[in-house]
């Protein structure tokens, strides 16, 4: 085939393609437009799944009759002229995409009037055509109605997922939007059902309330942060760690009002509430990040979901600080109050009632609660805290193992849960460390190396981490380009696949490295890798050795990320529960 320039119409349809990929992101380009204009109402309306019909109603400024076709040619917008306002985009639209978009694969009308003028004026469009333009009646602002969607391409309607499917992903949408902006009043009915309606009084508890009920908008917590040297400032609403959910759909990131979705600061928020909440569940968030517009890129992703920090670090620091403030100031460190922990019918132990015992991490709040583990305080311990002084390792006799993940042990004054992957990681990262710092590594040589391709990100870490690697016991050779040749690994280190324990180590490093101290994460990382884990069936042997290493270990109560290794029941709390005092 010869080389030739497509047809406007098709060159449209493919552009259209990109920002157009299901009923939601028509709802999204309509509605962020919507807010563009300053709208203080946005009414959305969808029936069958929004492919049939959906309607976007603003009261927001309007737009002039005379630019109202030009709103709809490619490239036409008044969000945008020059640049540097390229660089620093203050509004959530800028590319003049979306209308010609939207109106080449539907029909659609869009009815619009300024404050200023006395009458409004009526678009209508089919298949990407003007079909008719004139005067109108109607109150101020935008009304934009789409039939018919993706009808003229039916390849794409195939990949649709049902009405219903499509209609909550408008919902969430919605949500998310009217989380984002408190000060406006959002409202959406699906098939003539109304399902969500905002006050839009500038609260966000109270739009929370509207979106998820009462228990929710009651319990979240504020958070409120700010990184006086960037001037970063982070604000909203996160879950206590008694409230968690299944996946981690319900963490919603704002950047300047702009949602977006971002690995990094779903990370820093799941880092904040570290060994607070059980396995595999995960926080509830809803979170603004306000910085200067100069300092983000939204132009990196075809529906601006994804952007790109100037300073990645400081954006992670500022939200995990104030979502971690926010957390402790909920988890309040163990009372003291021996009469609080009186035994409650059915209520389980309790944790030491003497003040600053080291064992005491349970505190006065029930076992089993996920919230018992109340966060511990100190720092994953580095060289910083070699000069605190610290309570000494209890002296631990093995009783049994529970669950395949706690030791069970006598101890001073009671019984001691240990557990027993927090042990083993607390045990090897002291090994580890101390063996970096004598810059003997133990290495272990791979029978046969093994070369890997890398990203180039994954690459540059590796380039930025290579001492510390090395210093470590990884043996590496770089083949150019990305690829790498990995000889060994730390002699600790068990592991069946080593390329993908180095490539978890350089996840790891990448995310952590913006935190804390680049040794002790690598430290951190490879013990966690070689810790036994939980579910593992330990010997009367395996488990007395662990508890005498733990007891020499230079922090025996936390793991190296800070979860508390050993629980305490003391004797005293015993006999209460048991009535004999
Ligand atoms: P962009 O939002 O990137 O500028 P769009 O194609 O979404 O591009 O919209 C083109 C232009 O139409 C906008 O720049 C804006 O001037 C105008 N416009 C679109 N929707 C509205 C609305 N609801 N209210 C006021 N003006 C609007
Ligand atoms: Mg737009």
């Amino acid at each position: 085939m010869s080389i030739k320039l497509l047809p406007p119409d098709l060159a449209t349809k493919i552009a259209a393609g990109e920002v157009v990929e299901r009923p939601v992101s028509v709802i999204k380009e309509l509605v962020e437009n919507s807010l563009d204009s300053g709208a203080s109402q946005v009414f959305v309306e969808i029936a069958e799944g929004g492919v049939g019909q959906l309607k976007v109603v603003d009261d927001g400024q309007g737009i002039p009759a005379e630019e109202l076709e030009l709103a709809f040619q490619r490239h036409a917008t008044s969000k945008l002229d020059s640049q540097e306002q390229l660089e620093a985009v203050a509004t959530l639209g800028f590319r003049g995409e979306a209308l010609p978009s939207i109106a080449s694969v539907s029909r659609l009308t869009m009815a619009t009037r300024t404050h200023d003028s006395p009458n409004g004026h009526r678009l209508e469009m089919q298949w990407g055509e003007i079909v008719r333009s004139g005067p109108l009646g109607c109150q101020s602002g935008t009304i934009v109605e789409v039939w018919d969607l993706f009808g003229n391409m039916p390849a794409r309607r195939k990949f649709l997922k049902s009405n219903s499917a499509e209609s909550s992903r408008v919902q969430e949408l919605v949500s998310r939007y009217a989380l984002a902006f408190p000060n406006v009043r959002f409202q959406l009915s699906v098939d003539g059902r109304p399902v969500l309606n905002t006050p839009g009084k500038g609260k966000t508890r109270e739009t929370l309330l509207a979106l998820y009920g009462a228990e929710v908008a009651g319990a979240m917590l504020e958070v409120h942060g700010e990184d006086l040297e960037s001037g970063y400032q982070v604000d909203g609403f996160i879950s206590p760690p008694s409230l968690h959910r299944a996946n981690r759909s319900y963490m919603t990131f704002f950047v300047n009002h702009r949602w977006i979705q971002n690995r990094m600061l779903t990370f820093a928020l799941e880092e904040a509430y570290h060994g607070l909440l059980p396995d595999k569940r995960y926080p509830f968030a809803t979170i603004n990040l306000a910085m200067p517009y100069g300092d983000v890129d939204v132009n990196s992703h075809p529906t601006k979901k994804e952007v790109r920090f100037q300073q990645e670090g400081k954006v992670f620091s500022t939200l995990q600080k104030a979502v971690r403030a926010a957390v402790v100031a909920d988890s309040p460190v163990p009372s003291v109050d021996v009469s609080r922990s009186m035994p409650v019918l059915g209520s389980p132990y309790y944790g030491s009632p003497y003040p600053g015992s080291p064992y005491s991490r349970g505190g006065t709040s029930s076992f089993f609660s996920p919230s018992a583990f109340a966060l511990p305080q100190e720092q994953p311990s580095g060289p910083a805290d070699a000069a605190a002084p610290r309570p000494p390792a209890p002296a631990l006799k093995v009783v049994g193992q529970v669950k395949l993940t706690y030791v069970v042990a006598e101890g001073p004054e009671g019984m001691f849960l240990v557990d027993q992957h927090a042990a083993h990681e607390r045990v090897l990262f002291d090994q580890i460390r101390s063996k970096a710092a004598e810059k003997s590594p133990q290495s272990q040589a791979l029978l046969e190396p093994v070369t890997m391709e890398l990203t180039p990100s994954q690459t540059d870490i590796l380039k930025a981490n290579a001492e510390f690697l090395e210093s470590y016991g990884f043996q590496l050779e770089n083949f150019g380009g990305n690829s790498v040749l990995l000889r060994s690994v730390p002699g600790i280190m068990v592991t069946q696949n080593p390329a993908q324990s180095l490539l978890d180590v350089l996840d790891m490093v990448a995310f952590e490295g913006l935190l804390r101290q680049q040794e002790d994460i690598l430290a951190a990382t490879i013990a966690c890798h070689s810790a036994i884990r939980a579910g593992k069936a330990l010997t009367e042997e395996e488990m007395r050795a662990l508890l005498e290493q733990l007891e020499q270990a230079d922090n025996p109560h936390t793991c190296p990320h800070g979860r508390p290794t050993m629980i305490h029941f003391s004797s005293i709390n015993m006999e209460r529960e048991f009535g004999r005092r």
